[in-house]
């Protein structure tokens, strides 16, 4: 039998499954093996699906199943795909009327479907979708786009907006994720677009294949140039190659050349851009200011006059603003962050020595069943309840031995390093998430981290609200005139650029002129419990005269030890590497 919902077009033999593993054939009747089986139900933002264009700051229900039918290396939401044995028991049977009911009852104005493709559960979409519209809501999805014609035409039916994430332009790229050609989402993009659906498109952006995304866009531009051109700035998870990541400075230059085809290029995964905002197309005002809020997630921080530039130049902007709608991402909750909640509880586990899908899939299921990840922010604020926090992963993993094991090392090096900073000068130092004018807020873990390791940290100085992703003003960083600058790995803005942003805006800073703004790349200095390592490495930054960790041989013992893989195989992604008995002898 051969499934008729993408492209793949499996032919399906009794009694199996096809590619992406959720549909089944039985006695010649394709069905879902996971009906009505939802994993994550959460009210967000519409700008983490995303889209930018439609209801902005509106709030709707994010839902998502398991299972995809491509198969890309870095994806963001990879412990959804990547094993289906490893998350399918964390999947809850929810009725289309009970999804509905909880749309409503959270004020949202629709349902959305992100995080995993829906073709691999549309009948279940199908059922929700048209539930929710005779209710009034508005409904939505992200895809891939790799529906058959017939399929994506009855989607259309089904659906006020959508998100289509694209893969690039050539079938040589669709074939690296396992599909055989760009044509379909092409097609498909026209259709939808034609079809009189907001559409939005999505294209990761992988170093090296910057003539592809302005190709992709120019297509995107055959179809129409006011079609949002989102441009993911790919971020190495799961298995996936560090090379591929570009930096800010990079995807900015690449915006400015997709900006000459396209009159509305945002980049996404980019902390401090400018190239989140929409600028009027006539005379270059920015019209609607967003941040960054994480992930694949902006965060709406203001806008004039409903979306009208002063030149009074009207937005293609669908649906009224809604700034108040209490939708905001905020903590772990909401948007990707949800879904990296569940990754960073796999990564903990991993650090426990427990790889074991079925054993994971039962841990994330029963956290699921309570609130806890709502409250994982503030759990995860101070070494202790970080401690506890993973004690409980611990517990329902049947692992305590292996957690006690790690916070004996974790307790102890924490317990060094505080008694000898004790009596110190403590250098004023300020962390920021990459980009120099992005500040952590000052009750974060990092914060805490960079004064156990004997420093003044000076986010703590800085006044905040509560609102994510605002990038502070040149005159505030030249006012806090820190001695340090830290900046957590991998954010896609190396030292040199930090040290050319502060040149080019003439921030004559302490920290530049002493040469101290470093990265702690490829240490974290929050979330794994390799955080670790990452305070010793601020230690040894803080204070060169106290302290001298050798980060090549505590890195080596530590992953080999908690983890069980070398420690190159960690600096080559940001995600924790497979262990050893999957891919070959030693986990790379
Ligand atoms: S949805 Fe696509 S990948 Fe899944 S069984 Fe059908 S054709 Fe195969």
């Amino acid at each position: 039998m051969e499934c008729p919902t993408c492209e793949n077009r499996c032919s399906i033999p009794n009694g199996g499954s096809g590619v992406c593993g959720m549909y089944a054939n039985h006695e010649g009747v394709i069905s879902e093996r996971f009906p009505d089986q939802y994993l994550v139900m959460v009210p967000s933002a519409i700008e983490s699906m995303p889209m930018l264009h439609y209801h902005p700051g509106s709030k709707f229900l994010q839902v998502c199943t398991i299972g995809c039918n491509f198969r890309c290396s870095g994806c963001v939401s990879w412990i959804l795909t990547e094993s289906l044995v490893a998350i399918e028991s964390a999947v809850r049977r929810t009725s289309p009327e009970d999804i509905v009911a909880k749309a409503m009852e959270e004020n949202c104005r629709g349902v959305m479907f992100c995080f995993n493709e829906p073709a691999v559960s549309f009948p279940t979409f199908k059922r929700v979708a048209t539930l929710a519209r005779s209710q009034g809501l508005l409904v939505g999805c992200a895809t891939n786009g790799y529906f058959t014609e017939t399929a994506f035409q009855e989607l259309l039916q089904h659906i006020d907006f959508i998100n289509l994430g694209i893969k690039g332009c050539t079938d040589e790229t669709y074939a690296q994720f396992g599909a055989t050609s760009a044509s379909p989402m092409f097609r498909n993009l026209k259709a939808s677009f034609e079809y009189g659906v907001a559409t939005e498109v999505a294209a990761v952006y992988v170093r090296g294949h910057e003539d592809e995304l302005l190709e992709t866009a120019r297509r995107v531009a055959a179809v129409s140039r006011d079609i949002p051109f989102q441009v993911m700035r790919f971020i190495p998870l799961g298995t996936a190659e560090a090379s591929g990541e570009p930096s800010i400075r990079e995807a900015e230059h690449l915006c400015q050349q997709l900006g000459k085809l396209l009159k509305f290029v945002y980049l996404f995964n980019a902390p401090g851009t400018s190239f989140l905002d929409t600028y009027c197309p006539e005379c270059g005002e920015s019209v609607i200011q967003r941040g960054f809020n994480g992930p694949m997630c902006a965060h709406v921080s203001g806008y004039r006059d409903g979306g009208t530039c002063g030149c009074g130049h009207t937005l293609p902007v669908i649906g009224a603003f809604e700034k108040e709608s209490g939708a905001q991402v905020l903590g772990f909750f909401g948007g990707y962050k949800t879904i990296s909640s569940l990754e960073s509880i796999q990564t903990v586990l991993a650090f426990l020595g427990e790889r074991r899908p079925e054993v994971v899939a039962s841990v994330l299921h029963q956290i699921l069943e309570t609130d806890f990840i709502k409250d994982l922010y503030a759990r995860t604020k101070t070494i202790d309840s970080y401690l506890d926090t993973v004690d409980h992963y611990a517990q329902l993993a049947g692992r305590t031995r292996e957690a006690q094991e790690l916070r004996i090392y974790i307790e102890d090096k924490v317990a060094f390093i505080r008694e000898q900073a004790k009596g110190a000068d403590r250098p004023y130092v300020y962390f920021s998430l990459g980009h120099p004018l992005v500040a952590v807020f000052g009750d974060k873990f990092e914060c805490n981290l960079v004064e156990i390791a004997g420093g003044c940290c000076a986010n703590k100085d800085l006044l905040r609200d509560e609102t994510p992703g605002v990038a502070l003003q040149d005159e505030t960083l030249r006012q806090l005139d820190p001695d340090i600058i830290l900046s957590s790995g991998g954010m896609g803005f190396p030292v040199e650029d930090v040290q050319a942003y502060c040149s080019h805006h003439h921030l004559d800073l302490k920290a530049s002129r002493g040469g101290r703004i470093h990265n702690l790349h490829p240490f974290p200095a929050s979330g794994r419990p390799d955080w670790i390592l990452g305070l010793m490495q601020m230690a040894n930054l803080i204070h060169p005269e106290l302290f001298h960790f050798d980060m090549d041989r505590i890195g080596e013992d530590f992953y080999s030890r908690f983890l069980k893989v070398p420690f190159r195989a960690v600096r080559k992604s940001r995600s924790i590497p497979p262990a050893p008995t999957r891919l070959g002898s030693d986990g790379v």
